[in-house]
């Protein structure tokens, strides 16, 4: 058995990344289906943890059923929207105007968040693949007056089927630019708002804790600013040759997940 196996088997939770690290678009990546069947053989606790804020948490059920096989409850899942909606509720923000798919807006909304375009307290942007250019000015125009923003997730990319399309962090990039303004909060991974939730949600310390992924700036970056043990794949975003001139450093490094079962 290979070292980082070693020290996965001896924690309490791995916290696995979705796109990139188990799948791309609906495809599973290679040993994706295989570690997850050993991690439930071994009667492993693990969960997912994704950015993905375009999909309700419902659909992110759904796609994960379809593409790795399992069922997965909803505390084995969690997605940046949640939190956003934290978030929210700590500052005692109740109406916003959300940048998101109509997916987002329903989770924003049954959590008892008012969608409110004309009088928000707070603008959000997420991964809005409805964006329009009505929407863009309409956001602009909010925070030009003074309404401050958050950003749900920083990921400037998101790998699918049909290769790389923009994510939130690239619509943050044009509201900055326009506004000239910082975000209140970028509330998704590298956070330690979303990896707090979470671990207080499952009663699971750090450093009881591995998270798996396949970017640095997210996945990595959260693991090392809180004390967490990661392993990074090599399956999404990052490149080997990346780690050279990366301030984050992931305790142990691996192709793919088989490798990682080797
Ligand atoms: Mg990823």
């Amino acid at each position: 058995m290979n070292n980082a196996l070693r020290i996965l088997l001896g924690k309490d939770l791995v916290v696995l990344d979705g796109d990139g690290t188990l799948y791309i678009g609906s495809r599973p990546l290679p040993g994706a289906r295989e570690f997850i069947r050993f991690l439930d053989e071994h009667g492993k606790r693990y969960v997912i943890m994704t950015n993905n804020s375009s999909f309700s948490k419902e659909h992110h059920i759904k796609r994960l059923r379809r593409i790795l096989g399992r069922f997965f409850s909803y505390d084995e899942v969690f997605i940046s929207t949640e939190a956003a909606i934290e978030y929210l509720y700590d500052t005692g923000v109740r109406r916003v105007y959300a940048l998101g798919t109509p997916e987002f807006i329903h989770d924003l909304v049954s959590s008892g968040i008012h969608h409110d375009p004309e009088r928000p307290e707070i603008v959000v942007i997420a991964f809005d693949k409805t964006l329009t250019y009505g929407k863009l000015v309409r956001a602009v125009r909010h925070i030009m007056a003074g309404t401050p923003y958050i950003v749900v997730n920083p990921d400037i990319l998101c790998p699918t089927d049909r290769g790389y399309i923009p994510d939130t962090g690239s619509i943050w990039a044009l509201i900055r630019t326009a506004t000239g303004k910082d975000p209140m909060a970028v509330t998704g991974k590298p956070s330690s708002l979303f990896l707090n939730y979470m671990l207080r949600k499952l009663s699971v310390r750090p450093s009881d804790a591995v998270i798996i992924g396949d970017r640095l700036y997210t996945d990595i970056a959260m693991a090392n600013e809180n004390g967490v043990t990661s392993i990074l794949v090599l399956t999404g975003e990052t490149k080997i040759e990346d780690l050279v001139n990366s301030r984050y450093r992931p305790t142990f490094v691996v192709n793919t997940l088989i490798d990682l079962l080797k």
